[in-house]
């Protein structure tokens, strides 16, 4: 219960990308409740069931309190103090460089640090040690979206605010559970149908999940045909006339050759091959050709694919070709998973990336971060991204890992190869809030990291929105903010690669790293130099761009019809359908995808914490239509080995007519702490998409047996 000792402390929420606004409620030293703050434009006040937890879900007996240490493999870790443990990482990392170079160690890092955190990062890997090797597990959630907007519209940058939302009248949902997955901006969705009943909702998902009981028009897809079905309703616009020629002509380039191919892109065959009817596929095009605004959303279900950056550009084509893009209500606008996925685009923290929406391939873009960070010259060498950096690591190139709140161990696919990669590593450091999640098994060293209203700094949300994230009340124990262990660790490990010269890494607190941080966006197409944190306190959250001298944010970009490309057009991209890696076939004869759940987030190391999150699903299940399991005489709750080409899984099986025949579903969310086995991705593929690098987890051939 609150007293009058309570203050309350305005931050955000940690998990999804929607950055809704909290108000902490604590006593200084203890997180006692959490609200909505009704002053943040995200989310006015609403939470969802993992927001209004939050103070539930910080259990002291999951947090990593100390720096625990093991000299080798085989023996338990012993706590240890922060001197002796950084020390000895820096000896090891230093070692490891000197006798292997500096493309031996890598830096796997994670969509949930602070911006701040991962600047810290950024500089440690690519300034100091001189590598390209550190991804995030935004490889594995969003890579394909910057793909998609950087081919299509010249830079990396969702142009759409979440007031669009409101303002639509046909908004088209993409391989996104909103429901479960961006519960506030769903609630707003709700609300705007609900005040203007005529706004046309479509959903295209493989399963009827709970978004589609907003849905005017479900189009349930065969698993991974989106690019052909957006060819086909492209191909639809063209032939019935609702393409905007003249924005086409003014706008854009490259129209006439996804004309040609659109061309062979029939109602017919589109309809036959996605596995729905023409008249839906016609009902489509019709109200996005007719409408007057038209917003897509989207999120894993096109991004998690081989061929995710061509369902982005795909889908980015319709609002290209129909002139929807830059005006109130219309617009590409991706859905980010996590809820600093953002900043960690902004900051460089891809592999192919370098602070300020720059590429780590292009000799200007290297030179001008190194002559701003003092150093000769950054690596030409490109980096691993996480599929490559993992499998480096199994084959003995990777000697030392830093892995940063985030877990590789239950999140990446064909998961029992992870697991042989970290026991094989010879050093692994995991830097994480709680020793509870697969990945701390590995840590050689493993470092107590501050979380949740215990740190200070910005992230950035799906609508390019900076927050100020504040610090409530210190963590417990020994654990530290990120990106002080990043600055501390590198001031250690400078004295042994770059003695006597002056650091890199003397930053006393979290906005000293905004503020060198923010002088690297200067000009470009995200600059953040009008932003501090006293702005962001004084004036709230503020959308990018918002260079200095400007008095507030960008609600929406490409207002004017110019595109940050070379000729200022946004381009048509005309990529060909293909289908998903590996097909079912009489082995394998079902398609497995994976997803969210409502009440969980990724790996539960958090929300596993809360009892009542389990209220709503108490343990994994294996969802089949109820033919699949009346032909295999299986019951609902009876035990299944589910097999993949790579592995088996027993679980229960649960009969849902909401999953079409052929088809199987698995919440991602339990791993070896909840289910005996690990989690589902030990059935899922490491084939990924040529240009994103971003793996196909949702889209696995399996075989489903009684246990
Ligand atoms: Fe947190 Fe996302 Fe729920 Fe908002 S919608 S409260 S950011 S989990």
């Amino acid at each position: 219960s609150l007293n009058s000792e309570t203050q309350t402390t305005a931050s955000t929420c940690c998990y999804c990308g929607v950055g809704c606004g909290v108000l902490i409620e604590h006593d200084g030293e203890r997180i006692l409740g959490v609200q909505g703050d009704p002053a943040h434009p995200a989310n006015f006040g609403r939470l969802c069931s993992k927001g209004s937890t939050l103070h539930l879900t910080g259990d002291i007996d999951a947090r990593a309190l100390y720096p625990e240490l093991r000299l080798a493999k085989g023996l338990a870790r012993a706590r240890t103090d922060w001197s002796t443990a950084l020390d000895h990482a820096a000896s090891r990392f230093a070692e490891t460089i000197r006798e292997y170079g500096p493309d031996s160690v890598a830096f796997y890092i994670s969509g949930q640090l602070l911006t701040e955190d991962y600047y810290a990062f950024n500089k440690l890997a690519r300034a100091l040690v001189g590598t390209h090797n550190i991804d995030s597990n935004s490889r594995l959630c969003m890579s394909s979206a910057v793909v998609g907007y950087k081919r299509s519209l010249g830079v990396d940058a969702p142009p759409c605010s979440y007031e669009d939302l409101e303002q639509s009248d046909c908004v088209l949902i993409a391989g996104s559970n909103m429901a479960f997955a961006h519960p506030i901006l769903f609630r707003r969705l709700e609300a705007a149908k609900a005040q203007r009943p005529d706004m046309r909702v479509i959903v295209i998902d493989p399963r009827r999940t709970d978004t589609c009981d907003l849905a005017d028009l479900h189009l349930a897809i065969r698993p991974g045909t989106d690019v052909a079905l957006f060819h086909g309703i492209l191909h639809i616009l063209i032939q019935e006339g609702w393409v905007a020629r003249r924005f086409i002509a003014e706008h854009t380039e490259g129209f006439e050759a996804l004309e040609t191919q659109a061309a062979d892109s029939t109602p017919e065959a589109v309809a036959e091959l996605c596995g729905i009817t023409e008249s839906d596929l016609r009902c489509c095009a019709e109200w996005i050709g007719k409408s007057p605004t038209f917003l897509s959303l989207w999120c894993m279900g096109l991004n998690q694919s081989t061929a995710g950056s061509a369902k982005n550009s795909a889908l980015i084509n319709l609002h290209l070709a129909t002139g929807m893009i830059g005006r109130p209500g219309c617009g590409p606008f991706s859905l980010t998973g996590q809820p600093n996925a953002m900043g960690g685009r902004e900051t460089g923290s891809l592999a192919n990336l370098l602070p300020g929406h720059r590429e780590a391939g292009n000799a200007e873009h290297r030179a001008e971060v190194a002559q701003y960070w003092g150093v000769d010259s950054l690596p030409v060498r490109p980096g691993l991204t996480a599929i490559e950096l993992f499998e480096a690591v199994r084959d003995g190139r990777i000697k030392a890992l830093w892995i940063a709140c985030t877990n590789p161990a239950q999140s990446l696919p064909d998961q029992l190869k992870i697991h042989e990669a970290l026991a094989a590593c010879p050093f692994v450091v995991v830097q994480e809030a709680f020793f509870t999640t697969e990945t701390c098994r590995y840590a050689d060293l493993l470092l107590p990291a501050a979380s949740w209203g215990e740190k200070e700094g910005t992230v950035t949300n799906s609508e390019r929105r900076v927050s100020h994230v504040r610090r409530a009340v210190p963590a417990p124990a020994e654990a530290r903010p990120d990106w002080a262990i990043v600055c501390d660790f590198a001031q250690r490990l400078e004295s042994q690669l770059r003695p006597g010269l002056p650091s890199l890494f003397d930053f006393d607190n979290a906005e000293a790293l905004f503020e060198e941080y923010k002088q690297l966006t200067s000009g470009r197409d995200l600059d953040l130099t009008g932003i501090d944190y006293a702005l962001l306190d004084n004036q709230g959250p503020q959308q990018w761009p918002l260079p200095v001298g400007a008095t507030q944010g960008t609600p929406r970009l490409y207002v004017d019809g110019r595109f940050p490309t070379a000729s200022s057009r946004a381009r048509f991209v005309a990529d060909a359908y293909c289908a998903p890696q590996e097909p079912r076939d009489d082995r394998y004869p079902l398609t497995l995808n994976t997803g969210r759940l409502r009440d969980q987030w990724h790996g539960m190391s958090r929300t596993g914490t809360a009892a009542r999150l389990f209220g709503h699903v108490e343990q994994a299940m294996l969802s089949l239509h109820p033919d699949e399991l009346h032909q295999r005489g299986l019951q609902d709750g009876q035990l299944v080995r589910v097999t993949s080409r790579r592995a088996s899984l027993i679980l229960p099986v649960q009969s849902d007519d909401a999953i079409q025949p052929g088809e199987a579903f698995l919440p991602m969310h339990w791993g070896d702490r909840f289910l005996k086995g690990l989690g589902c991705n030990v059935l899922t593929l490491p084939a990924f998409d040529p240009l994103s690098k971003q793996p196909e987890l949702k889209h696995a051939a399996v075989a489903i047996e009684e246990a």
